[in-house]
């Protein structure tokens, strides 16, 4: 794991290129396949965290907030990008992280946030369910933004659907991993104004996430371009399995790129599930949003 370092300090969409990939068993059905590269973003934050925010800081900057109070677990990826943009942008950051028994020591990313200068508040399981009276109890003035888990609000769908400026092919299918959503939802935003043949295939990472289904619908009511898919979990949340391992390890041989088990990882394997499935026709184009995420698994032997 890299220290903090100069380098962490800037986050450029640019590097975020489109490149076409060969893995055989696509080739051998005549389906090409490219992937968007939100994991070269930045070198440890995860590129849809990034995306999430960058309206929200500017709602945040054009009404005056000069704090913005957050929620994540030890293993957010959520935080250190918020803590991050925050610096970035000359705002204060405040998280509540759910675990007494955590300190900035824990891990790495808790580390990264306190060097950004992030103030953090480790409650228990229980405190931490109610995310709006702490926020209420301890920051209920003008210049606190309350800014939800996973970074999901309205302000993150415009920077989500950029993403779909970004790719400049009319592929008719595009998949992403879900954990909120909100990522999902600004693609098919996004695919709505410019992909009108696209469908987003959204690879639910989560186990028993039916809910899912309305929460997405209440951020894009209109939209029918996209699909929530419940059946590529791999065993829920942050569980992996020899299939999910397998599907890491070719793809890394195949493409030299980097996913890690708990999203990016899972929608390699729906893809190659899908492909089995007969889900994509000949002459067809598949793109893989990889929303990063790789952090903590550089370094895992594994893959
Ligand atoms: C948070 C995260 C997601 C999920 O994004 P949502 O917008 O919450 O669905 C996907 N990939 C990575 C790498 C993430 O960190």
């Amino acid at each position: 794991m890299t220290a903090f370092n100069q380098n962490m300090l800037t986050i450029d969409t640019s590097k975020s290129i489109t490149q076409k990939i060969h893995l055989e068993a696509f080739e051998k059905k005549q389906i090409e396949v490219y992937i968007k590269r939100d994991d070269l973003i930045h070198p440890v934050i995860s590129g849809n965290k990034w995306r999430k925010l960058k309206y929200l800081i500017k709602h945040a900057q054009e009404n005056h907030f000069n704090t913005l109070v957050s929620f994540g677990g030890a293993y957010s990826n959520h935080l250190p990008a918020l803590a991050l943009a925050a610096k970035l942008h000359h705002l204060k950051s405040v998280a509540f992280v759910r675990g007494n028994e955590l300190n900035i020591e824990s891990n790495e990313k808790l580390k990264f946030c306190h060097d950004c200068g992030m103030q953090m508040h480790f409650v228990d399981r229980n405190e931490y369910k109610d995310k709006p009276k702490l926020f209420n109890d301890n920051y209920n003035t003008a210049e606190f933004l309350f800014v939800d888990e996973g970074g999901k609000s309205i302000y993150a769908l415009g920077g989500c659907a950029e993403i779909v400026e970004e790719i400049e092919l009319d592929a008719q299918h595009i998949l992403l991993p879900v954990g909120t959503g909100t990522t999902l939802a600004g693609v098919a935003l996004g695919c709505n104004d410019l992909r009108p043949h696209a469908k987003i295939y959204g690879i639910v990472v989560l186990k028993g996430a039916e809910y899912l289904n309305d929460e997405v619908a209440s951020l894009v009511p209109n939209l029918r371009n996209y699909e929530l898919l419940h059946e590529y979990h791999q065993g829920g949340y942050a569980k992996t399995n020899a299939y999910l391992e397998e599907a890491i390890r070719n793809f890394y041989k195949d493409t030299q790129i980097k996913t890690e088990p708990i999203y990016s990882g899972k929608m390699i394997a729906a893809a190659y599930q899908m492909l089995e499935q007969g889900l994509f026709k000949a002459g067809e184009q598949v793109v893989l949003v990889h929303t990063g995420g790789i952090w903590l698994h550089t370094t895992d032997k594994k893959f």
